[in-house]
């Protein structure tokens, strides 16, 4: 556990509360004294009464009954006071965790494993991340009282300043108990998220189909009782090894104490401390069990707290080194993109390597190559969704990185073949590619061929897309290609539009008409503000209209040139060609 984990915590609060949590940051010493002076409060009663002076009996009542009565309220003030607490910073946690995954210019943290189990354990636990982390102070407290404890026993005699000191490997035990418990909890993340991705797939009429045919939902739902039997039974073992070394803990602690009250009697039998010391040691070492089963918890409420707050901290900090550029696009596009010396991996092989790319400001270019040779990839790194390995891309000479990356994507358009299906009205779906434009939706629609799918929904662009609603309607894949084409028409002078395959649903025809329509729209802007339009197609009369032509092969460039500089190369790109002419003859 690190510093900074508590200190977020701490901050956040002071930031959103501050008057609450200085109350409960008031109320921690004076907790930490009360108990203490209960316990002498008693031992004065006793020794009073034995020695009949009026002043012990009665200052001693009066310390027992108020420290007792301050102890008892005052712990019920942090609670409640620490719920409320919990319940108003947690979610201004949770809105900022949403709005750096939403809003983060790059995607990896959706997309690599290892970020999405991160993500996974922060999402919606702004709440628990502040209420275990106020047992921060609840710790301290308990610690303070120790060592008050310590200073009380050891005037009575120096052996038995070790009472407390038991609590310390109980306190360490807990620890590592709790650490262990979180370990499991994470080690079997990607279970629970296998598994519900699993009933998602069972659930989902998008799959209904291929499972009934295959016959494979009784497998699959197999497969989900096994991933989440594992997880229960990892965490089992783990809750039962962590209650074998809390339970030593304490074990260790009742000895301690049976000595202690042991060798207080002999004193007292021999006349060096008063009887009343005796109810002192039994109030104090009564204490420290109640204390220390809240300490155990505490500390492990502090630990889950830590945990959760570290990826919290991971995430604030992949957010900002996200989003360190705050240059301005340029206004137009003179020189181009370029990409010089770029190498890419998701975290395992290499998926693009020594990428030298110029894409002049004006051009069309195509993107070529088998599925997997990493052309989305690459238009992944031109949106900035992505930043290379090694490398360099540079717009205009300016470094992608350097530019504000909110900036940046107002000039980028793209249009994919995994695209969304936004569950809004179908007018709407359209206008979201451009929000402040949001209504200003009939070029777009014409263009990419949205204007006819309204022509064909009840009550045109103002009818609910999407099953979620019940008067929501569904569209067939090719209607939802071209909503999600209209939305990529929406921004009028991009600096680069992006065309990933949005047509594959539509039949070569299809194809054909909307890259015409495309390019008649695109050809004014290239010109107004030297836009470079990328596309990514397998169909050939729609790639050879380009400027260039790019050919890769598992992650490198193996040829560009234009259509008719290729045919003669007669390489890859011309025996491709080859195919593909043949097979329409
Ligand atoms: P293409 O667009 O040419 O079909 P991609 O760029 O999508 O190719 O993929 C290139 C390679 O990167 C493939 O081997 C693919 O499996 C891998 N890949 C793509 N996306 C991811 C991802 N999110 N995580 C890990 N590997 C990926």
């Amino acid at each position: 556990m690190r510093f900074a984990e508590i200190r977020t915590v701490l901050s956040a609060c002071l930031r959103h509360r501050p008057a609450r949590t200085w109350l409960l940051i008031a109320m921690t010493p004076l907790l930490a004294i009360a108990p203490g002076l209960t316990a002498l409060g008693l031992q004065w009663v006793v020794d009073g009464v034995l020695t009949g002076s009026r002043p012990l009996l009665v200052g001693g009542a009066l310390a027992a009954a108020a420290a007792g009565a301050f102890g008892l309220a005052g712990n019920r003030v942090v609670q409640v006071q620490a719920g409320l607490l919990a319940g108003e910073v947690g979610p201004e946690l949770d809105k900022e965790i949403i709005r750096w995954i939403a809003t983060m210019p790059t995607t990896s943290h959706l997309e690599e494993t290892a970020s999405l189990h991160r993500i996974e354990q922060i999402r919606g636990l702004g709440q628990r991340i502040v209420s275990f982390g106020v047992s921060g102070l609840v710790t301290v407290q308990i610690v303070l009282w120790l060592g008050i404890t310590a200073v009380l026993l050891a005037r009575i005699h120096p052996v038995l300043v070790v009472l407390p000191l038991f609590a310390v490997p109980s306190m360490l035990l807990s620890r590592v108990a709790s650490g262990k418990i979180e370990a499991t909890r994470a080690e079997t993340a990607e279970h629970n998220r296998a598994q519900q991705h699993l009933f998602a797939m069972i659930t989902e009429s998008a799959s209904a189909k291929e499972l009934r045919l295959g016959r494979s939902g009784a497998h699959i739902a197999g497969i989900a009782r096994h991933l989440r039997g594992q997880r229960d039974a990892a965490l089992w073992r783990s809750t039962l090894a962590v209650s074998g070394l809390t339970l030593t803990g304490s074990l260790l602690f009742v000895a301690a104490f049976i000595g202690a009250l042991h060798l207080t009697v002999r004193l007292a039998l021999a006349g060096d401390v008063s009887p009343g010391t005796l109810l002192l040691v039994a109030t104090l070492g009564g204490q420290i069990r109640g204390q220390l089963e809240l300490l155990i918890f505490a500390v492990s409420n502090v630990v889950r707290s830590a945990g959760m707050a570290r990826q919290h901290l991971w995430l604030r900090d992949l957010y900002q080194s996200a989003t360190t550029g705050t240059k301005p696009s340029p206004v137009r596009l003179r020189d181009g993109i370029t990409l010089s010396g770029v190498n890419f991996s998701y975290g395992g092989p290499p998926v693009l390597h020594d990428i030298d790319l110029h894409l002049a400001a004006g051009q069309t270019v195509a993107l070529v190559g088998d599925h997997g040779s990493g052309k989305t990839t690459l238009v992944k790194l031109l949106c900035g969704f992505y930043r290379p390995a090694t490398g360099t891309i540079t717009v205009d000479g300016e470094s992608l990185d350097e530019l504000d990356p909110a900036g940046w994507r107002n000039r980028i358009t793209a249009a994919f073949q995994d695209l969304s299906r936004f569950p809004f009205l179908a007018g709407e779906s359209v206008g979201v590619g451009d929000l402040p434009r949001i209504h200003d939706i009939a070029d777009a629609a014409e263009r990419g061929g949205a204007a006819q799918v309204f022509d064909r929904l009840p009550q045109g662009d103002q009818t609910q897309l999407g099953k979620s609603f019940s008067d929501g309607v569904e569209l067939s894949g090719g209607q939802w290609q071209k909503i999600a084409l209209s939305r990529a028409f929406m921004r009028s002078t991009p600096l680069l539009a992006v065309l990933d395959e949005p047509t594959a649903a539509l039949d070569a025809a299809s194809e054909y008409e909307v890259y015409q329509r495309y390019a008649a729209a695109a050809r004014r802007w290239q010109q107004e503000t030297g836009g470079i339009t990328l596309l990514v197609s397998h169909r050939f009369a729609t790639i050879r209209m380009a400027d260039l032509i790019v050919v890769l092969d598992h992650g490198h460039i193996i040829e560009q040139g234009t259509h008719a500089e290729l045919i003669e190369r007669a390489g890859r790109y011309a025996h491709l060609y080859g195919l593909q002419a043949a097979a329409y003859q």
